[in-house]
């Protein structure tokens, strides 16, 4: 049986339709993040963005996001060296470290429900950007599970 693309296409090389499935759509990136000015570690909140749909873990606003969210980032291969601030269950990360991906990826298992099923996804962790002002967002800091 061959391979699939992941496993011999590298990230550089994907075409879009490639490199676009293989967000796994867990929301992770969503989350607002703190950064150690000093060390330049990066903190996980679990404050959503305010264009994350918190149920299904989908931009609600995709095409128009940077006119709402200027800071949103679009993940592109030129990233690559950046890429130490996703989560480390980031399908993207994963294979820019050489890692495989995991069977709750929707790629693996055939089913979209399976990053929700999985506990990987932000369904049951996000809190709304309406719901926490941004001064609080330091006692909101999270620890994401890495399976
Ligand atoms: S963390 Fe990675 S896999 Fe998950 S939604 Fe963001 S880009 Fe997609
Ligand atoms: S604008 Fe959309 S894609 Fe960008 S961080 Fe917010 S929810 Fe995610």
């Amino acid at each position: 049986m061959s391979k699939p693309f992941w496993e011999t296409v590298p990230l550089e090389q994907m075409t879009t339709v490639q490199w676009e499935s293989l967000c796994d759509g867990c929301g992770r990136c969503c989350l607002h993040k703190l950064e150690d000015e000093d060390s330049g570690d990066v903190y996980y909140t679990s404050i959503a963005c305010r264009l994350l749909d918190i149920k299904t873990c989908q931009c609600s606003n995709y095409p128009k996001r940077i006119e709402h969210v200027p800071e949103c980032l679009k993940l592109a291969v030129t990233d690559i060296p950046d890429f130490h601030w996703l989560p480390e269950t980031c399908a993207y990360r994963l294979i820019a470290d050489g890692q495989p991906l995991r069977n709750w990826h929707p790629l693996i298992s055939g089913l979209k429900e399976s990053i929700h099923q999985s506990g990987v996804s932000v369904r049951n962790i996000a809190l709304h950007e309406s719901q926490v002002s941004e001064e609080d967002w330091e006692d909101h800091l999270i620890k994401l599970i890495n399976l």
